[in-house]
């Protein structure tokens, strides 16, 4: 909570319980959850938090870099706890987003930075395939 509550500040946000109930959640998870994902979850604890709430909590969270924001496509977005650059991974067949660990993409930009004559800010790097548990239905 004390670690929150500096983060907030040194962010000039407000320490709305909405906020800081989104962005627990999202630092304990490692699922990626989507907007209507993190209502949910939210809902007993905080019955009278609306979807529109969530959102705007999401909003502001990714505005001052405390989450990113995951657009797997189609606008299909999804939510980060982890604000490093980590490429992810989506499955076709159930929608889970996880993290790709372990690989280093450090040098990806200065890679590419040959490439083109863009100055390269960013990158964001999406993977697509089937999970193991959805694989082993078929
Ligand atoms: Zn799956
Ligand atoms: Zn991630």
């Amino acid at each position: 909570m004390d670690n929150i509550t500096s983060i907030f500040r040194e962010k000039k946000l407000k320490l709305t319980p909405q906020r800081i109930a989104v962005y627990k959640y999202l630092e304990s998870t490692k699922e990626h959850p989507s907007a209507e994902t993190i209502y949910k979850a939210l809902q007993p604890a905080y019955p009278t938090m609306s979807l529109a709430t969530v959102y705007k909590a999401l909003k502001t969270l990714v505005e001052v870099d405390l989450i990113q924001e995951l657009n797997v496509g189609e606008g299909n977005f999804r939510y980060d706890g982890n604000v490093s650059m980590h490429p992810h991974i989506q499955c076709i067949c159930c929608g889970k987003v996880d993290d790709i660990e372990g690989l280093d993409f450090s040098n990806l930009n200065s890679e590419v930075q040959k490439h083109t004559d863009y100055e390269i800010l960013t990158n964001k790097l999406y993977f697509y395939g089937v999970c193991l548990s959805c694989k082993n239905l078929k």
